[in-house]
Parts: C-alpha cells; structure tokens; sequence
C-alpha cells in the first residue's frame, strides 16, 4: 500500500489543483525534469541549479520507513498517542515524535480560509506550559508582584483566536501573550474575512474594535443575556468548536506551548477532513505539497522565542 506518490493523489480537492512544482530552495517555477531517481521524479532549478525530487522540503523528505510513515498519518488521522503509535508500529518514540511534528507542520496552511458568510469568533486563554524544554537553565522568577498587573491573571496567559463560518472552515491561531489586542485580530483573522462577511462574537472590546476599523457589520453577545438574534445571529458554532477542543486535547495531558500551534493545526484539520469520503489521501496530498514543512519544523523553537514569554511564567 503505497499512496505517497504524487500520481495516486490526483483528483483530490483539499489543495489547490493546479500547484505548481516549485523549487523548494528558492521557489521559483523555472525547473525542469531531470530524469527519475528511485522511482521518484527528479528537477533542476535553472535559478539556483539545484536538483529535487517529488519529497524535497516535505514531511516525507528523508524518511526511511515510508510504509511505516505512511500508517502513522493514518494513526494522525485517529489522534493516536505517541507511545501507541510507536508500540503499534514498532518505531521509538523518538522517531514517532518527530514524524508527529513535521506532519502537523504540513498542515499549517490547512488553519485559515476565506470566510463565508456569518463568522463567528471568540478568544480563548491557555497557560504556558514549558513541558519538555530544554532549556532549563533560565531562572524562575515566581515573585508573586511580577505576575499582578492591572488587567489581572490573564496577562499570563496565551491568547488564542477561534473562528468559524458555518461552511465547516474553523480556524485556531496564537494571537499573541495577554489579552488581544485589535492588531492581534487582524493579524490572526484579519486576512481570511472580507466585507460581505457578518461577525458575530462574544463583546470582546478588542473585536469590537478591530470590526469597527473594517467595517463589519458586528452582532455582539453576552454570555448571561440574549443568545440568538434574528434567529441566525449567535455565538454557538465557535462555542461548540471550543468545547470540541477541550475534549480532543484532554488525552494529550497538556500540550507544551511550544507545540501549541501545531496542535492548533491538527485539530482544524481534522474538523475539516470529517466530510471527506478519502480523508487518508487529502491528508497526504496535503503532506506531499507543502514544500515548506522541514523549514516550518525546523522553525519551531524560533516561533515559540516569538511569542515573549517573560521568565518568570516559564516554570
Ligand atoms: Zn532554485
């Protein structure tokens, strides 16, 4: 059962059809074919001169146990733990895990769509969590005045943008340390909405805001009063996506805010890929063109240095 070659995966719609083969060292798509090599089609990038095949940049780039790889994206699809999937496969830990995050790094672009209609969103707060860094070695300031500000606890937090039309295209992003901020909206959510689109949210002040500067037409909800307006107007949608990711992440025993993205990435795709009648092959189609995943993989630990947690939240 082989289906990581780019000929089995035509047909298929979750990407773009028409995706160009690019050099995936400085992205042009001025290449040639250059024979094939182990069965893999190979190029040569007239720009830069460098040669490629099929998997350069990808998640399958380097790997050896294709077969095997190929049953742990199905154990992806079914949110399987890493001990049994490594148990399962007979594959370490070690390896697992990494397989793990280059695939979630492929699907960075599945998280955020053009909107459609009523978008619903909300902002949701998470602890940081320094499970399994390795850097250790940075001091622990836990002086209780260092945590109190003027906007209380949630400054401690990460804060997360949750968004969903009612065409099943839900997106999750950091939007940054603390609370919202209207510029962390746009960042997050700004590019995927367009004026035809109505918001409806929870009264963050932040929405409220950023809506106001684009435009929006804005319905706003507080969780004591009205719930629906208009029989359409609500906050539901993006509530019930909320309380699906509580129940997903809740096996994983709490992720390392390093990884948080990824997971952020993982659960978007899978809500997307329920109505697929071939969820295997969308995924590794998904998989198999984003040429930009070993970078994204490899930026992990640069991407978390972003976000600016103060020293004395990393505990
Ligand atoms: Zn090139």
């Amino acid at each position: 059962m082989e289906f990581l070659t780019p000929e089995k995966l035509n047909g298929l719609s979750i990407i773009n059809e028409n995706q160009k083969v690019l050099c995936p060292h400085c992205h042009t798509d001025d290449i040639y074919g250059h024979g094939i090599y182990k069965g893999r089609k190979r190029y040569k990038c007239k720009q830069c001169s460098k040669t490629f095949n099929d998997f350069t940049g990808t998640a399958i780039s380097g790997i050896k146990k294709v077969d095997k790889f190929q049953e742990y994206i199905e154990l992806t699809l079914e949110s399987v733990s890493i001990r049994k999937a490594s148990k399962e496969l007979k594959i370490s830990t070690n390896t697992i895990f990494a397989w793990r995050h280059k695939i979630l790094a492929s699907l960075s672009m599945i998280n955020g769509n053009s909107f459609i209609g009523i978008v619903e969103c909300d902002d949701k707060q998470f602890k940081i969590n320094e499970k399994g860094s390795r850097k250790l070695d940075r001091k622990a300031y836990k002086r209780s005045s260092d945590r109190k500000t003027k906007r209380g606890i949630s400054n401690d937090k990460l804060s997360v943008m949750v968004a969903t039309d009612r065409k099943g295209n839900p997106l999750m992003k950091i939007a940054k340390m603390g609370r919202i901020d209207s510029d962390s909206v746009e960042k997050t959510i700004g590019s995927f909405i367009n004026p035809s689109n109505i918001l409806c949210s929870d009264s963050h002040p932040s929405i409220i805001l950023w809506a106001n500067n684009k435009e929006l037409e804005h319905h706003t909800f507080l969780a004591s009063k009205q719930h629906v307006k208009n029989q359409c107007y609500h906050v539901q949608h993006v509530n019930s996506l909320d309380n699906r990711y509580e129940r997903w992440i809740k096996p994983f025993y709490g992720v390392a805010t390093k990884y948080l993205s990824q997971y952020l990435n993982w659960f978007v795709f899978l809500q997307k890929i329920k109505k697929s009648s071939e969820p295997i092959k969308e995924f590794a189609k998904i998989i198999m063109a984003n040429i930009k995943t070993i970078n994204q993989y490899r930026n992990i630990e640069r991407e978390y240095e972003k976000l600016n947690i103060p020293h004395y939240l990393r505990t």
